[in-house]
């Protein structure tokens, strides 16, 4: 059946050192010596820290998830084909050539401006903007240098100016300034440049916005980390996870500046924020959201969101998600399959919930039935491997599970050991590892509590 893989010395040297890592926390970076700092964020990912190092809910604020929806009938998918809405997104680091077909008007074809975003200078919002037009109720975005007019969109462009400036490469920035006045929602993926759902979730969602039907705005930044989405790895040039380095700052390290920078320049533009991952190291993730839940404006968030679960996570320093709620602005983290691929139904589900998402906030007007609500996982937790091995499951994402069930075993290759891997707690797989060599301590199944608040 499934033949273990032979050790490659690099997938060794990255097993032992995720052995050695033990518990080794995220904040101590700046004290740590360059190798031991490797080693901890190779080991610590936001998909299982997240989640183990979050603060348990408090009172309850209300009931999110039982925002029930008026019906429950099938969706209608308001989703156009995408192969008449744009190009499909090349792999050259210009995934947002040729600008739309579809959708009227005004398409994100206009020419890369470098706005580079020298000097940091924070653009004023555009609500103070000069000469807003008089019979147009919304005004100009003023974003990366330029004005985008309301009723149009465009393609900017962000550089981090930490690159050799005759070789810097910017980063393509969607932006659509609709025709009505209304909030600002970001979307960012690929922050981990290996995660490639996002960067199509984005895509479908942005190019079949129609500017003049938009109230608000929506600027999407599909790949955030370009070197690292044209290297195929989740790291920075220099190693390090640009999600544990926001808001970042101007004279830190190279992770730091460009967060710094991002933050600066695009984020802080956003009334609300959908950071789009996948899982890492060979997880796979149920669609969902993370979020903060003790945060009444981000739980309030979160249920714009259609037929998604919710895990709540009040996150981790440096993550964009947090910075962005600790700078007043709404935010969540959506998490979709697998990282090196691309999922057809986890992107439809990304694309179905921010479409919904900006129904509900009033952005768009569709026809749009709403699902089942999903189900607020309050509290989950990771089970991980006893014994080192080759981990094969038994059940499946999205599964059911009872307290004391076996989910999977990891098998010994070389004494032909057996050990199951028992779930604790009754409760649903929302992420678990694809089968693959595991060393002991590795997080093998999240498994959500459909739980009322925890301790009430
Ligand atoms: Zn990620």
């Amino acid at each position: 059946m499934r033949a273990a893989r032979p050790f490659k010395a690099l997938s060794l040297n990255l097993l032992v050192a995720l052995a050695a890592a033990g518990v080794a926390g995220p904040c101590a970076l700046a004290a740590t010596p360059p190798q031991t700092l490797l080693i901890a964020e190779l080991a610590e990912d936001e998909n299982v820290e997240d989640i183990e190092h979050s603060e348990p809910r408090q009172a309850k604020p209300a009931q999110p998830a039982s925002a029930a929806p008026e019906q429950a009938l099938p969706t209608v998918s308001p989703i156009a084909d995408p192969a008449d809405t744009a190009p499909d997104t090349a792999r050259q680091g210009d995934g947002v050539s040729d600008g739309v077909g579809g959708g009227a008007g005004g398409g994100i074809d206009g020419g890369v401006q470098d706005g580079t975003a020298a000097g940091e200078a924070v653009e004023q919002p555009a609500a103070t903007a000069d000469a807003p037009i008089e019979p147009a109720p919304a005004t100009a975005l003023q974003l990366l240098g330029a004005e985008v007019p309301p009723g149009t969109s465009t393609r900017l462009a962000w550089s981090p100016a930490i690159q050799i400036a005759g070789l810097s490469q910017p980063t393509p920035v969607l932006v659509i300034n609709g025709a009505n006045p209304g909030p600002t929602l970001c979307l960012t993926g690929a922050v981990h440049g290996d995660e490639l759902n996002g960067i199509e979730i984005i895509r479908r969602t942005v190019y079949d916005v129609v500017p003049e039907k938009l109230a608000g705005r929506v600027v999407g930044i599909p790949i955030v980390n370009l070197p690292g989405f044209q290297q195929g790895t989740r790291y920075l040039p220099d190693r390090r996870d640009l999600n544990r380095h926001f808001p970042g700052s101007a004279d830190g390290s190279l992770a730091d500046r460009i967060a710094h920078s991002l933050f600066e320049s695009v984020i802080r533009h956003c009334d609300m924020l959908v950071d789009i991952h996948t899982g890492s190291l060979k997880r796979t993730n149920l669609p969902q959201l993370r979020a903060d839940m003790n945060v009444p404006a981000v739980a309030d968030f979160t249920r714009g969101f259609d037929r998604i679960a919710v895990v709540h996570s009040t996150g981790t320093p440096g993550m964009l998600r947090t910075a962005a709620v600790d700078a007043g602005i709404r935010a969540v983290t959506l998490e979709a399959g697998e990282s090196h691929r691309i999922q057809e139904h986890q992107i439809e589900a990304g694309v179905n919930s921010l479409t919904s998402l900006m129904e509900k906030q009033g952005m768009i007007s569709r026809m749009f039935v709403w699902g089942d609500p999903e189900p607020v996982y309050y509290d989950s937790n990771w089970i991980r491997a006893e014994q080192g091995g080759i981990l094969f499951s038994e059940v499946e994402l999205g599964d059911r599970v009872t307290a004391g069930q076996i989910m999977g075993y990891v098998a010994d290759p070389i004494t032909n050991a057996q050990h199951p891997i028992r779930a604790t707690s009754k409760g649903r797989v929302i992420g678990m590892a694809v089968d693959q060599v595991v060393m002991a301590g590795f997080a093998a199944y999240h498994v959500g509590t459909e739980a009322e608040v925890p301790g009430e």
